[in-house]
């Protein structure tokens, strides 16, 4: 039971973009609030444009994003911008969305500015606090974004996030392009944020390993579809999915985090034109008559743990 803070996005394939987008197929996640959600998947999966969905920076074609129980799709006016703000995405390359022109106190300050979370006079004390609290000396506010490391950028990012009060944090590939020992200090202040702010995250990755340690639940996605979904110990004790299990073996678990993923056998199918029935079924090494022909529906192999593959029936 989804007794519920988070949210849920399902929809039925979005608009045709350039980047991936065709991308979800019939897809419903729930979370809870202070739930942690690992979304894995190879690139091309849909788990970025399920994300933007559930952030709200990009409507469905089709389908709900649910807070509390409210569409928040269907909100105008304040009700609208409160639930824009109440949901931040952070992304693999904070450069690209830090403006170089502006300096750092006014990139973690000026939505909250508009929004009236601050005002003139206490904007610096504002500023700072998010500075601090995101691990960057408030000494530096008036530097501008390429005067800082690729690690301390994505903290300007996670510190203009914060700066608007969020309750859920989207994270698209968020530690991607770090060196590994920048990437376990920022998915350290992600967990760190999440008990000192009771936030919420939706952690996306194509990596496994990155979200195995923050997880509290893992949902798999393959080609547009959540193929399983269980408690993070769960998936990573007993993996049910033919998928699932592949990127568990290709992943060396302690090194090599890049080469997660290259070693699941065959190509990745277009997403435009995906397999029929189990689009799984071309790489699959279980793959019987039927798993081309009928569509493998979620079933709950264990209290908690959906899978959809044609061996659970
Ligand atoms: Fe493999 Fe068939 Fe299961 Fe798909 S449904 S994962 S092809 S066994
Ligand atoms: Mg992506």
């Amino acid at each position: 039971k989804l007794d519920f803070a988070g949210k849920i996005a399902r929809f039925l394939g979005a608009p045709l973009r350039e980047e991936v987008v065709h991308a979800v197929d019939d897809v419903t996640i729930g979370i809870r609030k202070g739930e942690v959600v690992g979304l894995v998947g190879e690139s091309g999966c849909g788990k970025s444009t399920l994300g933007r969905i559930a952030a709200g920076i990009m409507p469905p074609s089709n389908g709900q994003v649910l807070w509390r129980g409210t569409d928040v799709t269907k909100l105008d006016g304040p009700a609208s911008r409160e639930a824009r703000l109440r949901a931040q995405m952070i992304f693999q390359d904070p450069y690209a969305s830090l403006n170089p022109r502006m300096r750092v106190e006014d990139i973690v300050g000026e939505a909250p500015l508009v929004h009236g979370m601050t005002t003139r006079a206490g904007f610096s004390a504002y500023v700072e606090e998010q500075m601090r609290r995101a691990g960057l000396d408030p000494a530096f506010k008036r530097r501008y974004p390429h005067q800082f490391s690729g690690g301390q950028r994505q903290r300007i990012g996670i510190a203009r996030a914060l700066a608007v009060k969020p309750e859920f944090i989207v994270c698209d590939e968020a530690v991607a392009a770090l060196d590994v020992s920048i990437q376990a200090q920022i998915l350290n202040l992600f967990m760190k944020l999440r008990s000192e702010l009771d936030l919420t995250y939706l952690f996306i990755s194509h990596d496994l390993s990155v979200v195995e340690h923050l997880s509290d639940r893992v949902v798999i996605m393959y080609l547009g579809r959540v193929v399983e979904q269980a408690p993070a110990e769960e998936i990573f004790a007993r993996a049910n999915h033919p998928y699932t299990v592949s990127l568990l073996n290709s992943v060396p678990r302690i090194e090599a985090r890049k080469r997660a993923f290259t070693t699941v056998k065959g190509e990745i199918p277009s997403p435009l034109n995906p397999p029929t029935g189990c689009h799984f079924h071309p790489r699959c090494p279980h793959a019987m008559p039927r798993c081309s022909q009928e569509v493998p529906k979620l079933k709950e192999v264990a209290p908690g743990h959906f899978s959809a593959c044609h061996l659970n029936s």
